[in-house]
């Protein structure tokens, strides 16, 4: 499978979770894969461990995406090596849950900063550097929660209902120069993400999955490389739910 040799695909937080299993997706289908973490390199030590075969394929880098100057340089690096991006996936994401009366500032702005601003200063430069080129896949890792909500996940709700207005927004603004913007929305994934959750908790969640079971970072993996590549070369500016049916 090569249908992305020749790209070059930039995915955040690709080592562990969701991310890890989108950046070996893309590998496996023939990408120069550019993954970006946040500081966790035993996870990034363990990624390129498990991919090693497509090492000259692979360029892992640690890139704080709430920091717009290491987003500047990441992109720098990105246009001296590559000369162009063709995807970016917009993976990175943290949740820091409490129940809004009790929400520290601390806890809303870091979530915001992570899931929303991080997600406009890495497709602002992706759009520049796709418009030289007049092509470019962007997808944006949301969340049910955006329009359902969830006790606990104010901060988190809302930044992930903010990538969705982004992603409709700068869908429409891109359009003609064949560069689409999409979500694609995981429902529960097992991931780290939600490891912190007790048994009980997430025996309750499952049972609100209509499939009654989590999904995989697999599964969602293969919904971001569909609106990644050529086939999907008509649809922007939505959302695909990943989520057993939420
Ligand atoms: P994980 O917690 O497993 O992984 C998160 C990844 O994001 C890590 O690689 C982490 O880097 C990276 N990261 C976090 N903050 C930053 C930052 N400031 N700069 C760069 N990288 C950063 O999460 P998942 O894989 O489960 O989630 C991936 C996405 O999917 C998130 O956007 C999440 O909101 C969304 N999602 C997940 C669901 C789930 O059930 N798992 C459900 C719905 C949506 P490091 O390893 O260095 O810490």
């Amino acid at each position: 499978m090569s249908e992305f040799a020749g790209q070059t695909v930039l995915v955040s937080g690709a080592t562990r979770g969701i991310g890890r299993a989108i950046a070996g997706k893309f590998l496996q289908a023939g990408a120069e894969v550019i993954g970006i973490y946040a500081g966790n390199t035993d996870a990034a030590a363990s990624f390129a461990e498990e991919f090693k075969e497509y090492s000259s394929q692979l360029s892992l880098l640690r890139c704080d995406i709430t920091k717009e100057a290491e987003v500047g340089g990441l992109f720098a690096m990105i246009e001296e090596k590559f000369q162009r991006l063709d995807v970016l996936v917009n993976n990175a994401g943290i949740r820091k849950d409490a129940l809004l009366a009790l929400m520290q500032s601390e806890q809303w702005q870091q979530v915001i900063d992570t899931n929303l601003t991080g997600t406009f200063y890495m497709a602002k430069q992706a759009v520049l550097l796709m418009l030289q080129h007049k092509y470019g896949r962007i997808i944006n890792i949301t969340s049910p929660v955006a329009s359902l909500g969830f006790p606990g996940q104010a901060n988190y709700a809302a930044s992930k209902a903010g990538q969705i207005a982004l992603t409709k927004t700068l869908a429409k603004e891109v359009a003609k120069k064949k560069i689409t913007v999409n979500c694609v929305s995981p429902g529960f994934i097992a991931t780290d993400f939600i490891n912190d959750l007790g048994k009980e908790q997430l025996t309750a969640y499952k049972k609100l999955v209509p499939m009654n079971r989590f999904g995989t970072a697999e599964e969602v993996a293969d919904a971001v490389l569909f609106l990644a590549g050529h086939r999907a070369a008509y649809i922007t500016g939505t959302v695909l739910d990943v989520s057993g049916g939420l």
